[in-house]
């Protein structure tokens, strides 16, 4: 008798734990520029405390119908972000772009295809190809290991439609151009200049905060935010962190090329990355503060060195 209570028990609580989330607690969006939202995520790494959701989903109104950038990290954050479209406007999404193959950016695709399944996913051709290949579950997987099952549930709806570098697509009353690479954030990168002004950067550029590079190059991914400082952009929405204008991309590329030219200098004076990293560090001061500087910095000096072995 004792034993079957006990035994109820714990299979209710080990059933209210496993149940399937719905969505992760709700975030303001922000309205960055006449009917473009944006929800900035927290600037950490996916965790149980912030339900795996840290990047910046946004959306424009684009007279009938809205277009989506990267609707979170799993169905649950997407679920979340369907709420707050619907609470800024009742016009259906058709349309959605995936900055790049790294799923915190685009595994809520599928809360956007429950809401409204017409609508048409876009991304890089690599990414495409990357996230059939493997990358897609890999993505679902680690979400729901940093999230211990958090994001259970979640099924990765891979893009279907490959954009290419500068593809001009007119949709609604905006036209959206795509920048892309192959050699930036994580060779599979693809930024997006809407007709007023704004320009989403995907992970090419994170708003003061340090972040894995190990899919992408640094030369690669400086390259990207010189052609897009080039442009006559108002408001930048990065991959993680504060909307700003184009400084944030500025000190993206500073902190990268203050960084790549401290360890060239340092390799061609024989200096094996681990003998380096007091002076690289300290070459990078200014940048001391951004979020992740102390967990990734070190990483980040190895794979400049390999990629100045490769040059
Ligand atoms: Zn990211």
């Amino acid at each position: 008798m004792r034993l079957t209570a006990l035994f109820l028990a714990a299979s209710v609580t080990l059933a209210a734990h496993a149940s399937p989330q719905d969505t992760v607690k709700p975030y303001t969006p922000e309205q960055v520029a006449p009917g473009t939202w944006v929800i900035t995520g927290p600037v950490e790494e996916p965790s149980v405390k912030n339900q795996g959701f840290m990047n910046n989903p946004a959306w424009i109104i684009a007279g009938d119908q809205v277009i989506v950038i990267d609707p979170g990290s799993s169905v649950q954050a997407g679920r979340m972000v369907v709420k707050a479209i619907q609470k800024t406007t009742r016009l259906p999404v058709t349309t959605v772009y995936n900055t790049h193959v790294h799923g915190d950016h685009w595994l809520g695709n599928q809360a956007i295809l429950d809401a409204w399944p017409k609508a048409v996913l876009i991304a890089h051709p690599d990414m495409i190809a990357k996230a059939k290949a493997g990358e897609a579950e890999s993505w679902v997987r680690l979400m729901s290991s940093v999230t211990q099952g958090y994001t259970e549930g979640t099924r990765a709806e891979i893009p279907t439609i490959a954009t290419t570098d500068g593809m001009v697509s007119k949709i609604g009353t905006r036209s959206f151009k795509i920048y892309s690479s192959n050699d930036a954030h994580s060779k599979t990168d693809i930024m997006i200049e809407v007709d007023n002004g704004v320009l989403f950067t995907g992970d090419n550029v994170i708003n003061h905060a340090v972040r894995r590079m190990d899919d992408g190059t640094f030369t690669g991914n400086i390259k990207a935010i010189d052609r897009a400082l080039a442009l006559p952009i108002k408001v930048v929405v990065p991959g993680h962190g504060n909307t700003g204008g184009p400084a944030i991309m500025q000190a993206q590329r500073d902190f990268f090329q203050t960084l790549f030219d401290a360890v060239k200098v340092e390799y061609d004076a024989g200096k094996s990355d681990f003998e380096m990293k007091p002076v690289v560090v300290g070459k990078l001061a200014a940048f001391k503060q951004w979020d992740g500087f102390d967990a990734a910095v070190g990483k980040q000096i190895s794979l400049a060195v390999l990629e100045i072995e490769q040059q």
